[in-house]
Order: structure tokens, then sequence, then C-alpha cells
């Protein structure tokens, strides 16, 4: 499997979040990639650097207002007096307030759905680089046709067109399914397999017919992101029927993991993409600290092998999967999987 990877997403390193009321320490930190790397490492994979893309394939799926946001929101954040090493935001946009702010403090709200995605010094560097590991791989899939690993950190698929949430700032698998309609793809689907809905991938393309969405993810009724991710959510307009969400009851295990990846392989049959964008979580594992889902690394073996199984070009893209025993061997299984299934 060829691996694309940076160092740059270091300049990324969030420091708190709250969870349940309390400021804990952010999972996403950069040492999840350190272990992806020695798992691909070992796994004997072809790893590649990413190459730098600039902002156009960044700006072909986010809005130009939301990008300033991001690259300028430090510099106004830290001429703050007693500023937060981080933003955070402390007041959001509700049902009943219209204004687009101008002060960062408001901006803060209106481009961070939550306060799982605290914007750092180094966020904008390392948002960007993650992108140009997605992008970087998915043309490689274009060249040729065969699969690549994007080894993406931050993660994106929570992140909307013009909003970052969930750990997440750009999306990745959106930007790289993207990048492969324009390098020639007619059609692309997006199966999101994280353990959260993809909320901001569903949102960007809800309205399009030529990029299909999927997701299995933990029942939002009980878990992030709580407001979508529900079985009736199946697209609009034009792109009515081309979003499906599978959500799962929590403890979920492997047959019935592996039950619903077959009905959605049997929507993206019937969808005829010309290529597929995994949005790998590794966060369905059992042993996630976020665990919501039962799946051990014998499932995510089969998970990849089914993947691997299908006809379709493939990207993966690496979006969530937090520190525990089980991360790096879990990451091994779903690309030594991918890699029999293939043969
Ligand atoms: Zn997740």
């Amino acid at each position: 499997m060829r691996v694309v990877a940076t160092d740059r997403h270091e300049a990324h390193a969030p420091k708190a979040f709250i969870m349940r009321g309390n400021r804990v320490a952010s999972p996403e930190t950069p040492e999840r990639a350190a272990i992806f790397h020695r798992a691909v490492v070992a796994g004997g994979h072809t790893l590649l650097d990413a190459k730098e893309h600039g902002v156009v394939p960044v700006a072909a799926i986010h809005a130009a207002d939301y990008l300033a946001f991001l690259e300028h929101a430090w510099s106004e954040w830290s001429a703050l007096p007693d500023h937060a090493p981080e933003i955070l935001p402390n007041i959001h946009p509700g049902r009943n307030m219209a204004i687009h702010p101008t002060h960062i403090v408001g901006k803060a709200g209106h481009y961070q759905t939550d306060t799982a995605c605290p914007i750092g010094p180094g966020t904008w560097t390392g948002a960007r680089a993650s992108a140009d590991v997605a992008v970087t791989a998915a043309d490689l899939v274009t060249s040729d046709g065969r699969p690549a690993y994007a080894l993406c950190r931050p993660p994106g698929h929570h992140a909307y067109a013009d909003q970052a949430g969930g750990f997440c700032f750009l999306n990745n698998s959106a930007i790289a399914a993207q990048r492969l309609r324009d390098g020639g793809a007619k059609r692309v689907t997006v199966l999101d397999v994280d353990v959260h809905h993809g909320n901001g991938t569903q949102g960007i393309f809800y309205r399009r017919n030529d990029v299909q969405t999927v997701s299995i993810h933990g029942d939002p009724h009980a878990y992030y992101p709580f407001y979508t991710g529900y079985s009736d959510e199946i697209g609009a307009g034009p792109g009515r029927g081309a979003n499906l969400n599978l959500p799962l009851p929590r403890g979920t295990g492997d047959a019935g993991y592996l039950e619903t990846l077959d009905t959605a392989l049997t929507a993206i049959d019937a969808f005829k993409p010309d290529a597929v964008v995994v949005a790998l979580g590794l966060d369905p594992s059992e042993k996630d600290p976020l665990a919501f889902l039962s799946v051990t690394t014998d499932g995510f073996r089969r998970i990849g092998e089914r993947l691997g199984a299908t006809p379709y070009p493939t990207l993966i893209v690496q979006e969530g999967g937090y520190i525990c025993d089980a991360l790096g061997d879990n990451l091994a299984a779903v690309l030594g999987g991918f890699e029999t299934g293939r043969r």
C-alpha cells in the first residue's frame, strides 16, 4: 500500500476540549500520527512525502470567509489581553441570532461548531498539511487506479464547508473526493467508517448527486454529533437519495458491524462510483478511549478485506481513532486486510 504522510501536521497540537462540562486533555495529539507511522513502517508499506498543493484544492470545498478565519484567527486572538493558549468559543450563534460578528470571540462561535476544535498558533499550518496529504494521495489514485492511504492528522470529517468541529478543520475526505472528481472520476463515494457520523462530509455533499456519502456510526441519539447522523437524512434536491446513514446501537461488535458494512457496500454498488474514498476512523474499536462500538482488531482486518474486495479505485483517508493499546494494530489490520482482499 502506498502511504502518504508529512511531519508538518505537528504544528497543530491541541491541548484541551470540553467533555461533559470538564476541560480534559485533547486526545487528538501528534503522537497519534507517530503510532500510525510506526504501524505502516512495520507493515512494510511504501512511504511517500506529501506535496504542497496550496489553497486551491482546499478552496474547492471550503468557503473563502472560513479559510480567512482559520488563517488569521490566531493573530486576532493573540492580540486580546489575557487570552488563553488556544481559541475556544464561549458563545455560539443560537436559533435566535443571525448576525455575522466581526470580533474574534464572536467569530470563534460562528466558525467553531463545538469546543472540540481549539485553534492554536499552528492549527492553520497543521490542517493545511493534513489536506496536502489527502490531495497527494488522491492524485496517486487518479494516476493509476491503485489504492493509497493518506495518513491525515488532524482529521477532517466533522468540518463543514464553513465550520470546524470535533477535532476537524479542513475536510480531508471531501477535499480528496473533489480532487478525484477533478481528476476525471465522474462519480465518487465517500464511505465513512469512523465511529462518529461524518456530518461535515454529509453537509458538504448533501445537495449533490455526483458524490455519494455513506456513514456507519454510533447512534446519534446517544453520541456525538447528536444533531445529525439519523437514517432519515437522505440528501436534498439533486442529492436526494445520495446520502445514507447507518447508525448502530452502543456496543455493536464485529458481526453487527460487518453486516451493516455489507448494506453500505450494496448501496455503493448501486451508485456505481468511479472511485471510493474510505474515511477511516479507527475509533469503532472496543478499546478506543471514546468507545461506543466494540470492533476488535480481527474485525478491522475483515473490514479491510471487504473494502479491498470491491472493484473500485480506493483512497483510504485517516479520520479519528485515539491512543489505546490496539491503535497501531488496528490500522495494520485494515491495511493488511485491504491488500488481501484486493489480491
Ligand atoms: Zn470519530
